[in-house]
Protein backbone atom coordinates (compact mmCIF):
# COMPACT_ATOMS: atom_id res chain seq x y z
CA UNK A 1 0.00 0.00 0.00
CA UNK A 2 1.87 3.49 -1.07
CA UNK A 3 1.00 6.83 0.98
CA UNK A 4 -2.08 7.44 -1.52
CA UNK A 5 -3.55 4.55 -0.67
CA UNK A 6 -3.24 4.40 3.37
CA UNK A 7 -4.58 7.79 3.21
CA UNK A 8 -7.56 6.59 1.32
CA UNK A 9 -8.07 3.69 3.49
CA UNK A 10 -7.40 5.19 6.74
CA UNK A 11 -9.80 8.18 5.85
CA UNK A 12 -12.52 5.65 4.78
CA UNK A 13 -12.07 4.04 8.30
CA UNK A 14 -13.13 6.94 10.03
CA UNK A 15 -16.21 7.39 8.53
CA UNK A 16 -16.85 3.80 8.42
CA UNK A 17 -16.55 2.53 4.96
CA UNK A 18 -14.04 0.79 3.26
CA UNK A 19 -12.38 2.07 0.43
CA UNK A 20 -10.03 -1.18 -0.57
CA UNK A 21 -13.69 -2.41 -1.25
CA UNK A 22 -14.77 0.62 -3.31
CA UNK A 23 -12.11 0.50 -5.32
CA UNK A 24 -12.53 -3.37 -6.03
CA UNK A 25 -15.88 -2.64 -6.75
CA UNK A 26 -15.47 0.39 -9.51
CA UNK A 27 -12.88 -1.72 -11.35
CA UNK A 28 -14.87 -4.92 -11.62
CA UNK A 29 -18.13 -2.88 -12.36
CA UNK A 30 -16.86 -1.36 -15.31
CA UNK A 31 -17.62 -4.31 -17.34
CA UNK A 32 -21.33 -4.66 -16.34
CA UNK A 33 -23.60 -4.98 -18.88
CA UNK A 34 -26.53 -2.94 -19.45
CA UNK A 35 -28.96 -4.95 -17.39
CA UNK A 36 -26.88 -4.76 -14.45
CA UNK A 37 -26.19 -0.77 -14.53
CA UNK A 38 -29.83 -0.55 -14.75
CA UNK A 39 -30.58 -2.78 -11.85
CA UNK A 40 -27.66 -1.19 -10.07
CA UNK A 41 -28.47 2.47 -10.68
CA UNK A 42 -32.81 1.55 -9.91
CA UNK A 43 -31.62 0.38 -6.71
CA UNK A 44 -30.02 3.65 -5.33
CA UNK A 45 -32.75 5.98 -6.61
CA UNK A 46 -35.07 4.16 -5.00
CA UNK A 47 -33.63 4.80 -1.73
CA UNK A 48 -32.43 8.16 -2.60
CA UNK A 49 -36.56 8.64 -3.55
CA UNK A 50 -37.23 7.52 -0.21
CA UNK A 51 -34.75 9.45 1.46
CA UNK A 52 -35.68 13.25 -0.81
CA UNK A 53 -39.61 12.35 0.22
CA UNK A 54 -38.84 11.87 4.24
CA UNK A 55 -36.07 14.49 4.44
CA UNK A 56 -35.56 16.94 1.86
CA UNK A 57 -38.19 19.61 2.19
CA UNK A 58 -37.66 20.91 -1.04
CA UNK A 59 -38.27 17.51 -3.06
CA UNK A 60 -40.66 16.70 -0.67
CA UNK A 61 -43.38 19.69 -2.04
CA UNK A 62 -41.47 18.43 -5.49
CA UNK A 63 -43.23 15.28 -5.48
CA UNK A 64 -46.16 16.60 -3.71
CA UNK A 65 -46.79 18.90 -6.39
CA UNK A 66 -46.30 15.96 -8.86
CA UNK A 67 -48.32 13.61 -7.25
CA UNK A 68 -45.34 10.84 -6.34
CA UNK A 69 -45.49 8.56 -3.37
CA UNK A 70 -41.82 7.23 -2.88
CA UNK A 71 -43.70 3.54 -3.68
CA UNK A 72 -44.53 4.97 -7.34
CA UNK A 73 -40.71 5.11 -8.56
CA UNK A 74 -40.34 1.98 -10.41
CA UNK A 75 -38.48 2.44 -13.02
CA UNK A 76 -35.86 4.79 -13.75
CA UNK A 77 -38.15 6.98 -16.54
CA UNK A 78 -39.62 8.13 -13.51
CA UNK A 79 -37.13 10.38 -12.98
CA UNK A 80 -38.52 12.52 -15.68
CA UNK A 81 -41.53 13.59 -13.59
CA UNK A 82 -39.17 15.98 -11.34
CA UNK A 83 -38.28 19.32 -13.13
CA UNK A 84 -34.72 19.60 -14.69
CA UNK A 85 -32.99 22.62 -11.82
CA UNK A 86 -29.46 24.57 -12.41
CA UNK A 87 -27.60 26.52 -10.17
CA UNK A 88 -29.73 29.13 -9.68
CA UNK A 89 -32.39 26.50 -8.42
CA UNK A 90 -30.53 25.85 -5.44
CA UNK A 91 -29.16 29.38 -4.71
CA UNK A 92 -32.65 30.17 -4.52
CA UNK A 93 -33.66 27.52 -2.19
CA UNK A 94 -30.53 26.59 -0.74
CA UNK A 95 -31.85 25.71 2.84
CA UNK A 96 -34.76 23.67 1.74
CA UNK A 97 -31.84 21.62 -0.15
CA UNK A 98 -30.71 20.62 3.30
CA UNK A 99 -31.37 17.36 3.88
CA UNK A 100 -32.81 17.56 8.21
CA UNK A 101 -30.54 15.29 8.92
CA UNK A 102 -27.51 16.38 6.60
CA UNK A 103 -25.23 16.36 9.32
CA UNK A 104 -24.84 12.48 9.48
CA UNK A 105 -23.47 12.11 5.92
CA UNK A 106 -20.50 13.97 7.24
CA UNK A 107 -21.12 16.39 4.58
CA UNK A 108 -17.98 18.33 2.92
CA UNK A 109 -18.47 22.23 1.96
CA UNK A 110 -17.49 22.90 -1.98
CA UNK A 111 -17.62 25.81 -4.08
CA UNK A 112 -17.19 26.62 -7.95
CA UNK A 113 -16.75 29.89 -9.16
CA UNK A 114 -19.81 29.54 -11.90
CA UNK A 115 -19.98 31.56 -15.14
CA UNK A 116 -21.55 34.38 -14.20
CA UNK A 117 -18.17 34.72 -11.31
CA UNK A 118 -20.92 34.17 -8.49
CA UNK A 119 -19.82 31.62 -6.27
CA UNK A 120 -22.08 28.50 -6.16
CA UNK A 121 -22.22 26.82 -2.77
CA UNK A 122 -22.85 23.18 -2.30
CA UNK A 123 -22.12 19.95 0.34
CA UNK A 124 -21.35 16.70 -0.94
CA UNK A 125 -21.26 13.59 1.63
CA UNK A 126 -17.71 11.93 2.36
CA UNK A 127 -19.30 8.89 0.78
CA UNK A 128 -19.80 10.36 -2.08
CA UNK A 129 -16.52 12.27 -2.59
CA UNK A 130 -14.60 9.32 -1.91
CA UNK A 131 -16.84 7.04 -4.57
CA UNK A 132 -16.12 9.89 -6.96
CA UNK A 133 -12.45 9.37 -6.00
CA UNK A 134 -12.15 5.55 -6.05
CA UNK A 135 -13.81 5.90 -10.02
CA UNK A 136 -10.63 8.52 -10.69
CA UNK A 137 -8.37 5.89 -9.58
CA UNK A 138 -9.86 3.79 -12.05
CA UNK A 139 -9.49 6.21 -15.37
CA UNK A 140 -6.27 7.12 -13.95
CA UNK A 141 -5.47 3.20 -14.27
CA UNK A 142 -6.82 3.40 -17.76
CA UNK A 143 -3.48 5.33 -18.77
CA UNK A 144 -0.94 3.03 -16.42
CA UNK A 145 -1.17 5.47 -13.77
CA UNK A 146 -1.29 4.55 -10.05
CA UNK A 147 -1.72 6.83 -7.29
CA UNK A 148 0.80 8.06 -5.11
CA UNK A 149 3.17 5.24 -6.39
CA UNK A 150 3.92 7.35 -10.05
CA UNK A 151 5.10 10.57 -9.66
CA UNK A 152 2.78 12.89 -11.41
CA UNK A 153 2.93 16.75 -12.79
CA UNK A 154 0.32 18.68 -11.62
CA UNK A 155 -0.44 22.01 -13.50
CA UNK A 156 -2.99 23.68 -10.94
CA UNK A 157 -5.02 26.57 -10.85
CA UNK A 158 -5.46 29.63 -8.58
CA UNK A 159 -8.41 28.24 -6.59
CA UNK A 160 -5.54 26.83 -4.99
CA UNK A 161 -2.80 29.14 -4.58
CA UNK A 162 -2.69 32.12 -2.97
CA UNK A 163 -0.12 35.17 -2.76
CA UNK A 164 2.44 32.47 -4.36
CA UNK A 165 1.63 29.50 -2.13
CA UNK A 166 -1.08 27.16 -1.96
CA UNK A 167 -2.31 26.30 1.56
CA UNK A 168 -0.63 23.42 4.35
CA UNK A 169 -3.54 21.21 3.18
CA UNK A 170 -2.91 21.24 -0.16
CA UNK A 171 1.11 20.94 0.41
CA UNK A 172 -0.10 17.61 2.39
CA UNK A 173 -2.59 16.01 -0.86
CA UNK A 174 0.41 16.82 -2.95
CA UNK A 175 2.79 15.30 -0.69
CA UNK A 176 0.88 12.36 0.62
CA UNK A 177 -0.42 11.52 -3.54
CA UNK A 178 2.86 12.43 -5.23
CA UNK A 179 2.56 15.67 -6.98
CA UNK A 180 4.80 17.76 -8.35
CA UNK A 181 2.79 21.01 -8.53
CA UNK A 182 3.12 23.55 -11.53
CA UNK A 183 1.00 26.37 -10.57
CA UNK A 184 0.01 28.15 -14.01
CA UNK A 185 -0.64 31.55 -13.34
CA UNK A 186 2.89 31.99 -13.66
CA UNK A 187 3.52 29.89 -16.61
CA UNK A 188 6.52 32.17 -18.02
CA UNK A 189 9.08 30.89 -20.26
CA UNK A 190 11.51 31.61 -17.53
CA UNK A 191 9.22 29.38 -15.48
CA UNK A 192 8.63 26.94 -17.59
CA UNK A 193 12.55 26.48 -18.19
CA UNK A 194 12.75 25.75 -14.09
CA UNK A 195 9.57 23.37 -14.46
CA UNK A 196 11.27 21.60 -17.11
CA UNK A 197 14.76 21.28 -15.49
CA UNK A 198 12.35 19.63 -12.45
CA UNK A 199 10.34 16.96 -14.79
CA UNK A 200 13.61 15.65 -16.44
CA UNK A 201 15.22 15.58 -12.82
CA UNK A 202 12.50 13.74 -11.08
CA UNK A 203 12.11 11.30 -14.26
CA UNK A 204 8.57 12.12 -13.93
CA UNK A 205 6.57 10.53 -16.61
CA UNK A 206 3.11 11.32 -16.28
CA UNK A 207 0.83 14.68 -16.30
CA UNK A 208 -2.34 16.26 -15.38
CA UNK A 209 -4.18 19.67 -16.31
CA UNK A 210 -6.35 21.59 -18.12
CA UNK A 211 -5.47 21.36 -21.96
CA UNK A 212 -5.15 24.85 -22.28
CA UNK A 213 -1.83 25.09 -19.41
CA UNK A 214 -0.27 21.64 -20.66
CA UNK A 215 -1.13 23.20 -24.08
CA UNK A 216 1.21 26.00 -23.39
CA UNK A 217 3.66 24.61 -21.68
CA UNK A 218 4.04 21.55 -24.82
CA UNK A 219 4.21 24.40 -27.50
CA UNK A 220 6.74 26.50 -25.25
CA UNK A 221 9.24 22.94 -25.37
CA UNK A 222 8.54 23.02 -28.87
CA UNK A 223 9.78 26.63 -29.84
CA UNK A 224 12.82 25.15 -28.35
CA UNK A 225 12.44 21.47 -30.19
CA UNK A 226 12.18 19.54 -27.07
CA UNK A 227 10.25 16.67 -27.12
CA UNK A 228 9.83 14.64 -23.71
CA UNK A 229 8.80 11.19 -23.51
CA UNK A 230 5.96 10.91 -20.93
CA UNK A 231 3.93 7.51 -20.55
CA UNK A 232 0.36 9.42 -20.09
CA UNK A 233 -1.62 12.83 -20.05
CA UNK A 234 -4.73 13.30 -18.52
CA UNK A 235 -7.04 16.54 -19.67
CA UNK A 236 -9.92 17.52 -18.00
CA UNK A 237 -12.28 20.89 -17.45
CA UNK A 238 -11.79 22.82 -20.67
CA UNK A 239 -12.96 22.06 -24.34
CA UNK A 240 -9.34 20.02 -25.86
CA UNK A 241 -9.08 21.40 -29.11
CA UNK A 242 -7.41 18.86 -31.90
CA UNK A 243 -4.64 21.34 -32.44
CA UNK A 244 -3.93 20.92 -28.76
CA UNK A 245 -4.17 17.67 -28.83
CA UNK A 246 -1.75 17.08 -31.49
CA UNK A 247 1.36 19.42 -30.11
CA UNK A 248 1.02 18.32 -26.42
CA UNK A 249 0.93 14.21 -27.95
CA UNK A 250 3.86 15.23 -30.42
CA UNK A 251 6.16 16.99 -27.88
CA UNK A 252 5.56 14.20 -24.82
CA UNK A 253 5.46 11.28 -27.32
CA UNK A 254 2.30 9.89 -25.93
CA UNK A 255 -1.31 9.92 -26.15
CA UNK A 256 -3.82 12.19 -23.70
CA UNK A 257 -6.86 10.81 -21.83
CA UNK A 258 -9.62 13.56 -21.61
CA UNK A 259 -11.98 13.45 -18.74
CA UNK A 260 -15.27 15.70 -18.10
CA UNK A 261 -15.83 16.05 -14.23
CA UNK A 262 -18.66 17.47 -12.25
CA UNK A 263 -17.62 17.96 -9.05
CA UNK A 264 -21.72 19.50 -7.94
CA UNK A 265 -23.23 16.39 -9.42
CA UNK A 266 -20.64 14.21 -8.57
CA UNK A 267 -20.64 13.01 -12.59
CA UNK A 268 -17.80 12.22 -14.95
CA UNK A 269 -17.22 10.78 -17.91
CA UNK A 270 -13.63 9.55 -19.32
CA UNK A 271 -12.12 8.54 -21.99
CA UNK A 272 -9.97 5.24 -21.96
CA UNK A 273 -6.91 4.07 -23.38
CA UNK A 274 -8.11 4.20 -27.22
CA UNK A 275 -8.25 7.79 -26.51
CA UNK A 276 -11.96 8.51 -28.05
CA UNK A 277 -15.27 8.11 -26.71
CA UNK A 278 -16.34 9.05 -23.02
CA UNK A 279 -16.91 6.29 -20.56
CA UNK A 280 -19.77 7.57 -17.94
CA UNK A 281 -19.15 6.75 -14.24
CA UNK A 282 -22.10 4.82 -13.40
CA UNK A 283 -21.54 4.44 -10.07
CA UNK A 284 -21.70 7.55 -8.85
CA UNK A 285 -24.21 9.64 -10.96
CA UNK A 286 -27.08 8.73 -13.32
CA UNK A 287 -26.68 11.07 -16.44
CA UNK A 288 -29.15 12.13 -19.28
CA UNK A 289 -28.50 14.43 -22.25
CA UNK A 290 -31.52 16.21 -23.21
CA UNK A 291 -32.55 18.51 -25.72
CA UNK A 292 -32.41 22.23 -25.50
CA UNK A 293 -35.96 22.30 -24.15
CA UNK A 294 -35.56 19.54 -21.64
CA UNK A 295 -38.14 17.49 -23.04
CA UNK A 296 -36.33 14.77 -24.72
CA UNK A 297 -33.40 12.72 -24.42
CA UNK A 298 -31.16 13.50 -27.77
CA UNK A 299 -30.97 10.63 -30.24
CA UNK A 300 -27.21 8.87 -30.21
CA UNK A 301 -24.92 10.93 -32.26
CA UNK A 302 -27.01 14.27 -31.47
CA UNK A 303 -25.97 17.14 -29.34
CA UNK A 304 -27.82 18.08 -25.93
CA UNK A 305 -27.65 19.07 -22.16
CA UNK A 306 -25.94 17.24 -19.30
CA UNK A 307 -28.37 16.46 -16.45
CA UNK A 308 -27.18 14.35 -13.59
CA UNK A 309 -28.71 12.70 -10.43
CA UNK A 310 -26.11 11.93 -8.00
CA UNK A 311 -26.73 8.78 -6.66
CA UNK A 312 -25.17 9.16 -3.16
CA UNK A 313 -25.36 12.54 -2.07
CA UNK A 314 -27.83 12.41 0.91
CA UNK A 315 -27.25 15.40 2.50
CA UNK A 316 -27.77 18.12 -0.31
CA UNK A 317 -29.48 15.74 -3.26
CA UNK A 318 -29.55 16.90 -6.39
CA UNK A 319 -32.28 15.14 -8.78
CA UNK A 320 -32.05 16.29 -12.36
CA UNK A 321 -29.06 18.93 -12.15
CA UNK A 322 -28.00 20.79 -15.30
CA UNK A 323 -24.56 21.99 -14.38
CA UNK A 324 -24.59 23.69 -18.13
CA UNK A 325 -21.99 21.33 -19.84
CA UNK A 326 -23.08 19.53 -23.36
CA UNK A 327 -22.64 16.94 -24.60
CA UNK A 328 -22.65 14.80 -27.87
CA UNK A 329 -24.90 11.04 -26.67
CA UNK A 330 -22.89 8.13 -27.51
CA UNK A 331 -23.28 6.22 -30.51
CA UNK A 332 -22.65 2.27 -29.70
CA UNK A 333 -20.18 1.04 -27.32
CA UNK A 334 -16.54 1.57 -27.49
CA UNK A 335 -14.49 -0.92 -28.76
CA UNK A 336 -12.23 -1.57 -25.93
CA UNK A 337 -15.26 -3.82 -24.29
CA UNK A 338 -15.94 -1.91 -21.11
CA UNK A 339 -20.00 -1.86 -20.78
CA UNK A 340 -19.89 1.87 -19.43
CA UNK A 341 -22.13 3.65 -21.33
CA UNK A 342 -20.70 6.14 -23.48
CA UNK A 343 -21.01 9.97 -25.04
CA UNK A 344 -19.21 10.67 -28.27
CA UNK A 345 -17.62 14.21 -27.12
CA UNK A 346 -18.14 17.09 -24.87
CA UNK A 347 -18.83 20.07 -26.72
CA UNK A 348 -18.09 22.76 -23.92
CA UNK A 349 -20.95 24.88 -21.63
CA UNK A 350 -24.00 25.77 -22.51
CA UNK A 351 -23.33 29.05 -21.79
CA UNK A 352 -21.05 28.69 -24.51
CA UNK A 353 -23.87 28.83 -26.91
CA UNK A 354 -24.33 32.13 -28.94
CA UNK A 355 -28.22 32.72 -29.12
CA UNK A 356 -27.42 35.44 -32.05
CA UNK A 357 -30.35 38.68 -33.07
CA UNK A 358 -31.02 36.60 -36.44
CA UNK A 359 -32.28 33.71 -34.64
CA UNK A 360 -28.91 31.20 -34.94
CA UNK A 361 -27.46 29.50 -32.17
CA UNK A 362 -23.65 28.90 -32.54
CA UNK A 363 -21.72 26.98 -30.56
CA UNK A 364 -18.56 28.95 -29.96
CA UNK A 365 -15.99 26.42 -29.57
CA UNK A 366 -17.12 24.62 -32.82
CA UNK A 367 -15.61 26.96 -34.77
CA UNK A 368 -12.87 25.83 -36.85
CA UNK A 369 -9.63 27.91 -35.57
CA UNK A 370 -7.14 24.56 -36.10
CA UNK A 371 -5.67 26.00 -39.51
CA UNK A 372 -4.51 29.10 -37.66
CA UNK A 373 -2.59 27.09 -34.73
CA UNK A 374 0.28 28.18 -35.73
CA UNK A 375 -0.57 31.74 -36.32
CA UNK A 376 -2.42 32.83 -33.27
CA UNK A 377 -0.92 32.01 -29.51
CA UNK A 378 -4.42 32.35 -27.79
CA UNK A 379 -8.01 33.44 -28.95
CA UNK A 380 -11.25 34.40 -27.32
CA UNK A 381 -14.49 34.37 -29.14
CA UNK A 382 -16.77 37.06 -26.77
CA UNK A 383 -20.56 37.31 -27.87
CA UNK A 384 -20.79 41.20 -26.63
CA UNK A 385 -24.13 41.62 -27.67
CA UNK A 386 -26.96 40.00 -29.40
CA UNK A 387 -25.65 40.89 -33.10
CA UNK A 388 -22.11 41.59 -32.05
CA UNK A 389 -19.12 39.26 -31.99
CA UNK A 390 -15.46 40.12 -31.10
CA UNK A 391 -12.78 37.56 -31.57
CA UNK A 392 -9.58 38.82 -29.41
CA UNK A 393 -6.29 37.05 -30.36
CA UNK A 394 -3.14 36.65 -29.96
CA UNK A 395 -1.39 36.98 -33.29
CA UNK A 396 2.30 35.23 -33.87
CA UNK A 397 4.81 36.79 -36.52
CA UNK A 398 3.49 34.40 -39.07
CA UNK A 399 0.10 36.15 -39.09
CA UNK A 400 -0.76 38.12 -41.92
CA UNK A 401 -3.76 40.14 -43.65
CA UNK A 402 -4.73 37.30 -45.78
CA UNK A 403 -5.30 34.98 -42.42
CA UNK A 404 -7.50 37.99 -40.80
CA UNK A 405 -9.63 37.92 -44.00
CA UNK A 406 -10.41 34.01 -43.81
CA UNK A 407 -10.84 34.11 -40.04
CA UNK A 408 -13.94 37.12 -40.36
CA UNK A 409 -15.11 35.24 -43.92
CA UNK A 410 -15.18 31.89 -41.57
CA UNK A 411 -17.19 33.50 -38.42
CA UNK A 412 -19.30 35.62 -40.83
CA UNK A 413 -20.12 32.66 -42.66
CA UNK A 414 -20.99 30.82 -39.22
CA UNK A 415 -22.99 33.57 -37.41
CA UNK A 416 -25.39 34.14 -40.39
CA UNK A 417 -27.04 37.65 -42.15
CA UNK A 418 -26.94 40.89 -39.92
CA UNK A 419 -24.29 39.57 -37.17
CA UNK A 420 -21.05 42.16 -36.94
CA UNK A 421 -17.92 41.03 -36.49
CA UNK A 422 -14.72 42.69 -34.97
CA UNK A 423 -11.37 41.24 -34.95
CA UNK A 424 -9.16 42.70 -32.25
CA UNK A 425 -5.65 41.86 -31.76
CA UNK A 426 -4.26 41.42 -28.06
CA UNK A 427 -0.89 41.20 -26.45
CA UNK A 428 -2.74 38.96 -23.15
CA UNK A 429 -5.58 37.07 -22.73
CA UNK A 430 -6.89 36.29 -19.25
CA UNK A 431 -7.20 33.37 -17.30
CA UNK A 432 -10.48 32.86 -14.85
CA UNK A 433 -9.68 33.07 -11.03
CA UNK A 434 -9.52 29.12 -11.14
CA UNK A 435 -6.81 29.63 -13.85
CA UNK A 436 -8.94 27.86 -16.12
CA UNK A 437 -9.32 29.98 -20.03
CA UNK A 438 -12.76 30.48 -21.69
CA UNK A 439 -12.66 30.59 -25.14
CA UNK A 440 -15.59 31.39 -25.79
CA UNK A 441 -17.63 33.80 -23.34
CA UNK A 442 -21.31 35.61 -23.67
CA UNK A 443 -22.21 38.63 -21.95
CA UNK A 444 -25.63 38.50 -23.46
CA UNK A 445 -28.32 37.01 -20.65
CA UNK A 446 -29.60 33.58 -21.52
ZN1 LIG B 1 -13.21 2.46 -24.10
Amino acid sequence: MNRSELTFFLLGKKYGFDLKKMLKFVNDNQYWNEERIYNYQLAQLKKLINHIYTSVPYYHKVMEDIGMQPEDFKDIKDLKAFPVINKQTIRDNFDLFLAEDYKQYHPMQRSTGGTTGIPFKYFIDTYSWCLNWATKMRTFSWGNYTFGKDKIAVLKGGSMYRKGKYSPKTYLWNYLNNYYTIPIMNLTNEMMDIHFKQVKHKKIRYMRGYPSSIYTFANYLKSRLITYPMKSIFTTAEMLYPYQRKVIEDVFETGIIDAYGCGDGMAGANQCELRNKYHINIETSYMEILSLDYKNEVKPGDEGIIVVTSLHDYAMPFIRYAPGDMAIQGKGPCPCGRGLPVLEKIIGRSSDLFKLANGRILNGLSIPFEEWADKIEKFQLIQEEPDLIILKLIPKDNYTEKDESQIMDLLEYNAGEGIRIQIEKVKNLEFTSAGKFKYVISKVPQ
